[in-house]
């Protein structure tokens, strides 16, 4: 598998198709231990994105994430915008101008985003956030190689946020009421991986 253009477009296409099936799924999460929005707010930025790369030339693979993560970052609103716009930003700076990646490379560029996501969001693993989901599926990406073995990584991690506590953002509010619910940006970021599986050429 490797990461060109074309294939990082076509995750965007598969993320903005899943989270409009989705995001009614992923507001319900949210609405056990937040305020219901996750995935009405990443449905939208993702709509946007697409709507803007629409009709463009596709340039580099840093030039499109840069453009996906200064859209979501402008336009979703709530904790989850700026956080993957975070993350899709400092992993277009990791990717200079080179054309293609493999599986090895993209990880090392988005273990730059996961940075950027802890610089903003102050967050760790086990605090019941995205990067629950995140941090194992890009570990994954890094030492098989496989976005499979990713997305299968970020699902355990998805289910693993089940029986914590929110320590970050909106759910920790809920103190240990925010226990026996899944994180919904850690399903969000499945989502993500399940899409990117099936992105590479
Ligand atoms: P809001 O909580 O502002 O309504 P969203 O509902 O869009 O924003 O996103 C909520 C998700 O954001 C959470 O499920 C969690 O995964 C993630 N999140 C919140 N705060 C942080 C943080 N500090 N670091 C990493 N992820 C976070
Ligand atoms: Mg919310």
């Amino acid at each position: 598998m490797n990461y060109d253009s074309n294939a990082l477009l076509a995750w965007v296409l598969c993320v903005q198709a899943r989270l409009g099936e989705e995001r009614g799924h992923l507001d319900r999460l949210d609405a056990e231990i937040g305020d219901g929005d996750h995935g009405s707010n990443l449905s939208r930025g993702f709509s946007k994105v697409v709507e803007k790369l629409q009709g463009a030339s596709p340039g580099s693979p840093a030039v499109l994430l840069k453009e996906v993560a200064m859209t979501l970052i402008s336009t979703v609103g709530g904790a989850s915008g700026p956080l993957y716009g975070t993350f899709f930003l400092e992993a277009a700076k990791a990717m200079g101008t080179t054309a293609s990646f493999s599986p090895e490379e993209l990880a090392r560029c988005l273990q730059n985003g996961i940075a950027g996501i802890q610089r903003l969001g102050k967050a760790s693993a086990g605090d019941k956030t995205m990067l629950d989901a995140l941090i194992p599926a890009v570990d994954a990406l890094a030492t098989h190689g496989s976005a499979t073995d990713a997305a299968r990584s970020a699902e355990e991690g998805l289910a693993a946020t089940i029986p914590l506590q929110a320590r970050k953002g909106r759910a920790s509010y809920l103190g240990v009421r925010s226990i026996g619910h899944a994180d919904p940006g850690a399903a969000s970021t499945a989502l993500l991986f399940a899409c990117l599986a099936k992105a590479g050429s």
